[in-house]
């Protein structure tokens, strides 16, 4: 096969990781940074061209799109998909998980466990606010934020005003959350790839950090997940229509809760905490589907919905 890696950045661990799969299963690999791709968009040929070259003969494409750039990296995606070129995640459900409300609106439909959780601009009560997620202390969220940043705890109420106040204050759309003091500062990271979790991670916040991203200094180790989270996740990752995954869980007292679906998940801790290969099962995942769906037009089919 010949396969894409959509990546700004050759030298990331998980970009180093899939390469190295690729080419270890006999796979032809060339990363491409999505932001140096221009296109044609025709109905009859569609290319994508690449410093002066043009980007063909690619059997499947794996994106690892940043959050920064999603808007011009799924344009990029649609283009290999409109030249049936096989995506390992499909623009639409990258593009659909990168919405975080539309992303809990469509799971509650579907009746996956969720912290409360209510979303605002500019509301007039901010106490009816705090109201629908059962009062304080409560979890505020910037609906842009990633790693963990604009994640604030607000213990008591008027904490939890004036932060929503502020943020209010800079037109910024929020959630607000019920805490789920009972998770202790972790989260069960669940790697999901073609409607299986592969691979399990623990994340644990530093003392006295309720937030467990490894970029806020937490730690991960290796846990086993219970029937009940692992068929969260995988209905979680159904859900959203994505082949590959990191599905995002809170132990609560009402069952898991999902936080987060993230589709382009990093390799590094997990592969480390769990001791598997991700990056290979990923590989094989691709030659499996590319074995089913053959040469026809359904390589690109749009699956997912809402
Ligand atoms: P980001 O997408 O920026 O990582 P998250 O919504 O995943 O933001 O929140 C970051 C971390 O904060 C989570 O991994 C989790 O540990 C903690 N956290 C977030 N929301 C809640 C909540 N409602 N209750 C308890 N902990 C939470």
């Amino acid at each position: 096969m010949k396969i894409a890696i959509l990546s700004r950045n050759k030298t990331l661990y998980s970009t180093r990781r899939l390469v190295e799969a690729a080419e270890q299963r006999g796979h032809r690999v060339q990363v491409v940074d999505v932001l140096r791709c221009y296109m044609n968009i025709t109905s009859h040929r569609p290319t994508i061209h690449y410093r002066g070259e043009t980007l063909s003969d690619f059997d499947a494409v794996i994106p690892r799109i940043g959050a920064s750039v999603t808007f011009y990296g799924t344009a990029v995606v649609r283009q290999f998909e409109m030249m049936n070129v096989f995506s390992l995640n499909e623009s639409v459900a990258i593009t659909r998980s990168r919405d975080k409300l539309r992303s809990l609106q469509l799971l509650a439909r579907k009746g996956i466990g969720l912290p409360v959780t209510g979303f605002a601009h500019n509301p007039d009560d901010i106490d009816d606010l705090i109201n629908t997620v059962g009062g304080t202390p409560l979890v505020i969220k910037l609906l842009e934020g990633t790693q963990g940043i604009g994640v604030v705890l607000a213990e008591t109420k008027k904490a939890a005003e004036s932060v929503i106040q502020a943020f209010m204050g800079l037109k910024a759309n929020i959630m607000v959350q019920e805490f789920i003091k009972e998770a202790g500062g972790s989260d069960l990271r669940c790697f999901v790839v073609g409607g299986r979790v592969v691979a399990t991670m623990k994340r644990q916040g530093p003392e006295g950090e309720f937030r467990s991203n490894l970029h806020r200094g937490g730690s991960a180790t290796l846990v086993r997940l219970t029937p009940e989270e692992r068929s969260t996740a995988v209905r979680a990752a159904k859900i959203m229509g994505l082949n590959v995954c990191g599905v995002d869980l809170l132990r609560s007292n009402h069952g898991p809760v999902v936080m987060e679906v993230n589709s382009s998940p990093g390799l590094e801790g997990i592969e480390k905490a769990s001791g598997k290969n991700v990056a290979d099962l990923i590989v094989q995942y691709i030659e499996k589907r590319l074995e089913e769906l053959g040469d026809s037009k359904g390589r690109s089919r749009t699956r997912g919905r809402g």
